[in-house]
């Protein structure tokens, strides 16, 4: 993570987690939102099935740490949960739009969480609006909670399935009723979903660090365009709509968003990003004395450089842990306090130096230009930026929030123009074919939409990125 300043940066998304048949669901749910906090950081929630008829919910904006007392972990005892982590955008920050969504359906309650975007969201919600449903929160969440609830007599599966039919573009999505837990992937799998196993029980998560973190054991992947169903006779397994020639998992899951020790679809995300780091040495070297990263999320690809460049690794930034999302100080010289509070240059390694700095992307550029300009002030002699993706140009609709074109800087601009106003002495990119070498496979299997524009889903074509709400 090289977030400097919320305002500043782009958003992330939302983790989800669910688990059936544990003893101490609700404290394995609260370790797997823990080990998801990267995907969101704005809103945390828990909804548990506190007995055999009742799902209790507690949720509020905030880190996991602040929103989940003790005593809330102890009131939500229970067998099975449900966990959500946000990161909303515009107009979707308040509580109500926090996750779980907790609704009646006919005679049973339902939680649902969700990560990704709904490309035809707005168009749902109109209609069902004009039919007479009253909308509570402007989540992603609510449509598909309104479509299932008109096909509820035929039961929480079949109402699900018959909703999911309806909604096109990305989603990883968990529910539970006291009933069951179900578990739900687009039929593309833009976004990640795995299943584990602990002590009997069932576990879904979005990445495979919860899985760790909850003690369970990694089973398999849920598929693109499947819904399982899981509850104390097991798991079963069915399709939603047909199957849409290849996949599209988001490249970006294993270039920035993804913890490291993540693995998705088999493919671990440090070795991902290493191999990201070593493809860059060799397309794009330069003679430097030493090779740093943009902690967190660079590390991994500045390791892979320095070890095929054959230059040495060294911290040269330090990041502080402790500085939340909230941090906002306006004005130029505490805005740039603030970054240095966030990450300061380690000046006995970059002194003197002639520095390959190394980021996982660039968005609005402005990250590299601030990191630039604090090497330069500690007394590096070069700095050559090296970013281990291809140049950002497309907005992403598929449920990551990286502003709208007109703020990408690589949107209208050539390398060598982007170069220059991030201050860089020089400034390469990977090509998008290494990206997905790197992430393995088949090249096709991948949405690559925010480097080359081909939106595989189509989008709302009247759609305003800005008031699109995402999770
Ligand atoms: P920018 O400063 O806008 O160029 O953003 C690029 C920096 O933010 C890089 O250092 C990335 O590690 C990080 N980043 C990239 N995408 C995202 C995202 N969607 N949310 C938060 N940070 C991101």
């Amino acid at each position: 993570m090289t977030v400097l300043l919320p305002d500043d940066s782009p958003r992330d998304e939302c983790g989800i987690f669910g688990i059936w048949g544990h003893e101490k669901a609700q404290v394995l749910t609260h370790f797997g939102l823990y080990a998801l906090q990267h995907r969101g950081q704005e809103s945390a929630g828990i909804a548990a099935r506190v007995s055999p008829e009742r799902l209790a919910l507690r949720r509020d904006m905030g880190l996991v740490s602040e929103v989940f007392s003790a005593e809330d972990i102890r009131d939500l005892e229970s067998d099975a949960a449900l966990g959500h982590v946000r990161y909303s955008t515009t107009g979707g920050s308040s509580v109500e739009n926090a996750q779980p969504l907790v609704v009646r359906m006919k005679s049973t309650s339902i939680a649902l969480a969700h990560n990704g975007n709904l490309v035809n969201a707005r168009e749902l919600r109109r209609a069902l609006e004009s039919s007479g449903s009253i909308f509570q929160t402007s989540a992603d969440t609510e449509v598909v909670a309104h479509l299932a609830a008109r096909e509820s007599d035929k039961g929480i599966r079949e109402s699900l399935l018959a909703a999911l039919g309806q909604v096109q573009g990305a989603y990883a999505l968990v529910a539970l009723t006291p009933d069951g837990l179900f578990a739900a992937r687009d039929p593309n799998g833009f976004r990640p979903l795995c299943i584990g196993r602990v002590a009997g029980g069932w576990i879904v998560a979005s990445e495979t660090c919860a899985l760790d973190a909850a003690g369970a054991v990694f089973v398999r992947d849920v598929g693109p365009g499947e819904l399982l169903s899981i509850d104390d006779d097991g798991m079963t397994s069915s399709r939603i709509g047909e199957p849409r020639g290849n996949p599209s998992l988001c490249v970006f899951e294993y270039i920035y968003f993804a913890r490291p020790d993540s693995d998705i679809a088999g493919q671990n995300v440090h070795q991902v990003r290493k191999q990201l780091g070593r493809y860059l040495a060799r397309d794009h070297h330069v003679e430097a004395d030493v090779v740093t990263g943009v902690p967190d999320s660079s590390i991994s690809a500045a390791t892979g450089y320095a070890e095929e460049a054959g230059i040495p690794y060294e911290m040269g930034l330090v990041r502080n842990r402790y500085i939340g999302r909230t941090f906002i100080q306006p004005g130029d010289e505490l805005r740039q306090r603030g970054v240095k509070l966030k990450l300061n240059p380690l000046r006995k390694v970059v002194q003197d130096r002639r520095v390959v700095l190394v980021d996982d992307s660039v968005v609005r550029g402005t990250t590299s230009k601030i990191l630039v300009r604090l090497l330069r002030e500690a007394g590096a002699r070069e700095i050559h930026l090296r970013i281990s993706s291809p140049p950002y140009r497309y907005p992403c609709y598929y449920g990551i929030d990286t502003s709208s074109r007109g703020q990408l800087i690589a949107s209208e601009r050539n390398v060598e123009e982007i170069r220059s106003m991030v201050g860089a002495d020089t400034l390469a990119f990977l090509g998008v074919e290494r990206v997905t070498q790197a992430a393995g496979g088949d090249p096709d299997d991948y949405c690559v939409a925010c480097f080359q524009g081909d939106y595989r889903v189509p989008i709302d074509p009247m759609g305003d990125k800005s008031s699109l709400e995402e999770s």
